[in-house]
């Protein structure tokens, strides 16, 4: 089969998938049905955490699948104050969990202004890359404030922030940062976490097309040059969201999904205003 996911290079040189599989909030009982019958459709990237406590799941369905595809996990510090050892040590875990040859990515999952805050995590990071475990570091739900303190901290540019994106919260201004900097731009929650999916303009897209909603909106961010990790349990939903590659939007159309922009149309998690846990969020 000829594979039609287009990889984007990053900024250090590498090279990851436009499309991936994302598997926050399933259940890790679920992560290897899912994770494989991703893999058997055709996607080569799966973006997990640990916060998700299914990253076990994740390598073993990776490793019985050849190894081959790409894997991200994130760092998510315990307490309000990320330290330098503290990421090391999370790295090392995550890295044994997984039992994979390597992470390609590993992103700080949210950023934290407390103490030393994610400017020591940066640097821990830093210094992990290129020790033959991981081979890119990226950062996620980080602002441009966020992102301009660590480049200058350390003079390593994030290689990704991954971001909340969708029709309903385009992040542009964000987005545009990121094109300047050099980062490429990840979407999580790339369909609203389901909030799209009813809507009435892209409704009418997907029926031009013959398209599902999900497909559209898919389709919209392959379009933008997004890195895009939708998730689903649903074996018939795996393959729908891969069928993204055999049609085009057009340009009214990009101009009509842009107009969908909401400024209250965050749906996930805050990063002003997340909790961080008071425990360590990962296995043991
Ligand atoms: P998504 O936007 O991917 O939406 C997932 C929801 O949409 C699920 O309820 C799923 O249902 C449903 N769905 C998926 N495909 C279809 C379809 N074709 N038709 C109808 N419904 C569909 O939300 P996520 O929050 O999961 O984001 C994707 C990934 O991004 C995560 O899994 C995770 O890897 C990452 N993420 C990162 C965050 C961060 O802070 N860095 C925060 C949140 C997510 P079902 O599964 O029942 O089929």
């Amino acid at each position: 089969m000829i594979d039609p996911v287009p990889d984007i290079e990053l900024n250090d040189g590498t090279q990851i998938p436009q499309l991936g599989f994302g598997v926050y909030q399933v259940d890790p009982a679920e992560t290897g049905q899912a994770v494989s019958t991703a893999l058997q459709t055709g996607y080569r990237h799966v973006d997990t955490a640990a916060s998700y406590r299914n990253e076990r799941q994740v390598g073993e369905a990776v490793r019985a699948a050849g190894d081959s595809a790409y894997v991200t996990t994130k760092y998510l510090s315990p307490t309000d104050d990320h330290g330098a050892q503290d990421a090391k040590e999370a790295f090392a875990r995550s890295f044994d969990r997984l039992g994979l040859d390597r992470v390609d990515l590993y992103l700080i999952h949210f950023p934290v202004e407390a103490g030393d805050g994610y400017t020591a995590a940066w640097r821990a990071l830093s210094e992990l890359r290129g020790d033959g475990r991981l081979r890119s570091i990226g950062v996620s739900n980080f602002t441009p404030q966020q992102l301009g303190r660590v480049v200058d901290d350390t003079g390593v540019t994030p290689a990704i922030n991954q971001i909340e994106l969708h029709p309903y919260f385009q992040q542009a201004e964000l987005r545009r940062e990121h094109v300047e900097r050099g980062i490429t731009t990840e979407a999580w929650g790339p369909l609203g976490q389901g909030a799209v999916l009813d809507d009435p303009v892209l409704r009418e897209i997907a029926e031009a097309h013959g398209k599902t909603v999900s497909q559209v909106v898919l389709r919209w961010h392959l379009q933008l040059g997004i890195v895009v990790i939708p998730k689903s349990v649903t074996p018939s939903r795996i393959r729908e969201n891969f069928d993204v590659f055999d049609f085009r939007l057009a340009e009214d159309e990009m101009r009509a999904i842009e107009q969908l922009d909401r400024p209250d149309g965050r749906v996930g998690i805050d990063p002003h205003t997340f909790a961080f846990p008071k425990e360590r969020v990962d296995e043991e």
